[in-house]
């Protein structure tokens, strides 16, 4: 194994992939109602993302993460993630993992777990269902919450993924912390990001977690802890639970000094940092030979050039996204 080091020492072992654009939900956050989806010919076969993820794996990345768009839409993905659970079982990749809305989850779930999967991240908002169909625009909470009891059986351990909106949740979160202590699953928040065009003003969902911190320490005893899952969030521990609650603020903290992670879209374009436009194009050194040099040294090129951090600033910004591309593209 060869370590992928960016130019400030720090040792590049987590990959995220987004394996599609689409999605089966529109959430308001995340994308606007008529979104134009990639042409399918520019999106990489299963065949092109396993042989990436792959050259990723041999370079030194110990956890994987499948995200979108909605992974579980992809037409046939599980058959990309039995192939990349060849590297669970040879001890070269410590985790693969998902980010996944919860759709197809009661398709899934066991199917995942017998591929090596054993965690995966389900991004709930809200449980009340009217709350719900606004937010998602098209999901069903009923759906989503027979994916969760399903993954849940199947024996998978759940993070539920809580973006906190200004105005439409600030006012559930105890509830869901209540509901995520009741089921056993741990719990992040994380503060809206400004990407991609949308259809709304993002300052109106703009809640700082500092805040709501605060509140939430007038219900529950947060004890700060040392935890890390390879990710950017801080963690406590919920005293009333025994349930972790992380706190994921891109916006009032940098985050970046522990990076360890790149992201890679579904055309093979690989962003070193979340909050720059900087990327290389990896689909063309991987289709341009059946040997994976010029693939490796694209890889090589491209964390030579991770940059130190991103300098999202909302406030200032107003309705203006910081960067131009989705959240889908990249995955979060
Ligand atoms: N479809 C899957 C899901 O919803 O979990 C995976 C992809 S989604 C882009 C990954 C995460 O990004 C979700 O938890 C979602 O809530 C979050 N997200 C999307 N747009 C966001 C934004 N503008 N700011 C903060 N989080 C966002
Ligand atoms: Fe789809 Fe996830 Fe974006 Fe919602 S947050 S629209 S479920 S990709």
């Amino acid at each position: 194994m060869t370590e992928m080091i960016d130019p400030f020492g720090r040792a590049v072992t987590y990959l995220r992939v987004s394996v599609t654009d689409r999605c089966d939900f529109r959430c308001v956050y995340c994308m606007a109602e008529d979104m134009t989806f990639l042409p399918k010919a520019e999106v990489l076969s299963l065949e092109e993302l396993d042989r990436l993820c792959s050259a990723f794996v041999r370079k030194g990345v110990r956890k994987l993460r499948l995200t979108g768009g909605e992974p579980l839409v992809r037409r046939n993905i599980m058959s990309l993630i039995r192939n990349l659970g060849r590297h669970l079982k040879t001890g070269e990749l410590d985790e693969l993992t998902l980010t996944s809305n919860g759709s197809q989850l009661a398709r899934f779930a066991d199917e995942l777990v017998e591929a090596g999967v054993r965690r995966i991240n389900v991004s709930l908002d809200t449980l009340d269902a009217e709350r719900f169909a606004a937010i998602t625009r098209w999901g069903k909470l009923d759906q989503v919450m027979g994916g969760i009891q399903a993954a849940k059986s199947a024996g998978l351990a759940i993070k539920i993924n809580t973006v906190a909106l200004k105005n439409f949740n600030e006012d559930e979160i105890d509830r869901l912390i209540e509901f995520c202590g009741e089921n056993g699953y741990d719990m992040t928040l994380i503060e809206t990001m400004p990407l991609g065009e949308i259809d709304q003003d993002r300052t109106d969902q703009y809640l700082a977690l500092s805040d709501l911190r605060e509140r939430l320490e007038k219900t529950w005893t947060l004890t700060d802890i040392p935890y890390k899952t390879g990710g950017p969030a801080r963690y406590t521990q919920v005293e009333e639970t025994g349930q972790k609650l992380g706190f994921i603020t891109p916006l009032t903290h940098n985050f970046c000094e522990g990076c360890n992670r790149v992201r890679l879209t579904c055309t093979g374009t690989l962003y070193m940092c979340l909050g720059q436009d900087d990327a290389a194009d990896l689909r063309a050194p991987l289709r341009a030979s059946e040997a994976d040099e010029l693939l490796e040294a694209a890889i090589d090129e491209a964390i030579g050039r991770k940059p130190k951090g991103h300098d999202f600033v909302i406030e200032r910004r107003g309705a203006d996204p910081a960067l131009g591309r989705h959240m889908s593209v990249t995955g979060g």
